[in-house]
């Protein structure tokens, strides 16, 4: 084996590990956990070593990186998520190569998702992403689309908004409903706002039976996902190491 194959089999090796342990202390079945690969910053060589490893699902977070490193992997048996803020102006392009949108977070992004895989003749499923960082009932939008980047948003809608939002991907066109998506407050205490993610799954089930998938967890808070009934983990820096700070 490679010396890269090596390092990331470790890195396998000791997520699985911690994967499992979470589930034995939670009393879950390790098979209810997708493990998604996040190979954001490194080369399409990472992702084939990492699906020879036998990993399935791999997902990067922007339009201009994912779509070349998809187009050098078309070989290889993955299902591929986008878990990136996405702008309308990239959908046709994710449509084209996602099986899984993490980031369904407004209602426009919804009816351009709709169109454009209606376009393509695909099926995609959405998640809709729940902001924990403001904490429920809290009046405020979130910032528009060209100045969210610049300002860190990480995008999600809020609590309120989702019921509204889970019905809208149910019923259009091209889209299903695959269940919920978040990313843990920065440098809080996960388990809160997993808890409250897992409250708000439960509605979402409740009116889509479907909609089963809750993605949360990443390399550092993957444990406290998987007690609060997280059934898909995003992790990057576990399995593949430090990422560089790419400069846009
Ligand atoms: C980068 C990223 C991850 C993986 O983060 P790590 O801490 O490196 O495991 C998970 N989810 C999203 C949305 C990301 O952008």
């Amino acid at each position: 084996m490679s010396a890269r194959k090596d390092e990331l089999a470790a890195g396998l090796a000791e997520v699985r590990r911690r994967v499992g342990a979470a589930c034995l202390a939670a009393g879950r079945d390790v098979n209810e956990i997708t493990l998604i690969a996040v190979t954001k910053t490194f080369p399409a060589s990472d992702i084939r070593l990492l699906a020879e490893l036998g990993v399935t699902d791999i997902a990067e977070n922007r339009d201009q990186e994912a779509a070349p490193k998809v187009a050098e992997s078309s070989d290889l048996p993955l299902t591929w998520h986008f878990v990136g803020r996405l702008q309308t102006n990239k959908v046709r392009s994710v449509v084209a190569y996602a099986d899984v949108v993490h980031s369904v977070d407004r209602s426009r992004l919804i009816t351009a998702l709709s169109a454009a895989a209606v376009r393509a003749d695909r099926t995609l499923r959405c998640l809709i992403q729940v902001s924990l960082d403001v904490p429920p009932g809290e009046p405020s939008g979130g910032p528009a689309d060209d100045v969210a980047s610049e300002r860190g948003w990480r995008g999600g809608a809020l609590f309120p908004e989702v019921p509204g939002l889970a019905e809208a991907v149910a019923g259009a066109e091209g889209l299903e409903l695959g269940g919920v998506m978040a990313v843990a407050p920065l440098g809080a205490d996960p388990a809160p706002g997993f808890a409250r993610l897992a409250e708000m799954a439960a509605a979402v089930r409740a009116a889509h039976p479907g909609a089963t998938i809750i993605s949360a967890g990443m390399s550092g808070d993957l444990e406290q996902a998987i007690a609060s009934g997280a059934t898909h983990v995003r992790v990057g820096t576990a399995l593949l190491g430090g990422r560089q700070a790419i400069v846009r």
